[in-house]
């Protein structure tokens, strides 16, 4: 029998993608700047490059902070101060909260018949107050996060401390709802949960993800 749920934040509860153009947007306002979707789609980009820069060791957290912004803004003619800017920028996705459609409903529908838990990769202090911001807090008996933790979904040991706090539940008697397949869905597989896999973009479901759903609605079908 299920008794508990750990759902995953970003992309699944919380829109991470719409905090990030938010906060870009909103940024470049203040500044006088206009504002374009072209803009969104240059920051991508350029973000891609510095994290797989960051992932390959090829530099360090800290020149990606001091170079990213100022990389983007070069590119699209914006004369603003690049460290100043991933400052704010930084601060105001901390504060961002946009929730993914339908998602409160689906953690009240959920509160109501499981026990809750948040299991994010992300820092702790900023993922708290974001599920604080959209009101969203309430839902959860724990929030665990990999800077918390000190590993990150997949890896066993995430999941190991989740199960080592929660100690009248096991691994079978739980759920972990995701939108990632390489972190949520791996890791509660591996660690003997169940798996719902929040599948937005139309991929293909692997044989070993239990449940997919095309909408957080759809979780009703299932749990
Ligand atoms: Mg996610």
């Amino acid at each position: 029998m299920i008794k508990a749920i750990f759902i995953d934040i970003d992309g699944t509860i919380l829109d991470f993608e719409a905090c990030v153009e938010e906060s870009m947007r909103c940024g470049l306002i203040e500044r006088g700047i206009e504002y374009k979707d072209e803009m969104l789609v240059t920051f991508h980009r350029i973000n891609d490059v510095f994290w797989k820069d960051l992932e390959q060791g090829k530099i360090t957290f800290e020149e990606l902070l001091e170079r990213r912004w100022a990389t983007v803004f070069k590119e699209l003619g914006i004369d603003l101060d690049g460290p100043e800017f991933e400052s704010y920028f930084r601060r105001r996705l901390h504060e961002s909260a946009i929730p993914m459609e339908g998602s409160f409903e689906i953690l009240e529908y959920l509160k109501a018949k499981y026990r809750l838990f948040a299991a994010s990769n992300g820092p702790h202090e900023q993922q708290v107050n974001r599920l604080e911001k959209a009101g969203m807090l309430r839902f959860f008996e724990e929030v665990f996060t990999s800077q918390l933790i000190g590993a990150e979904k997949p890896s066993s040991d995430f999941f190991r401390y989740c199960f080592n706090k929660v100690r009248d539940i096991r691994p079978e008697e739980s759920v972990m709802l995701g939108d990632s397949l390489s972190s949520d869905m791996k890791g509660g597989n591996g660690f003997g949960m169940k798996t719902v896999w929040l599948n937005l973009k139309g991929e293909e479901k692997p044989e070993w993800v239990d449940y997919e759903i095309k909408s957080l609605g759809e979780i009703k079908n299932y749990l």
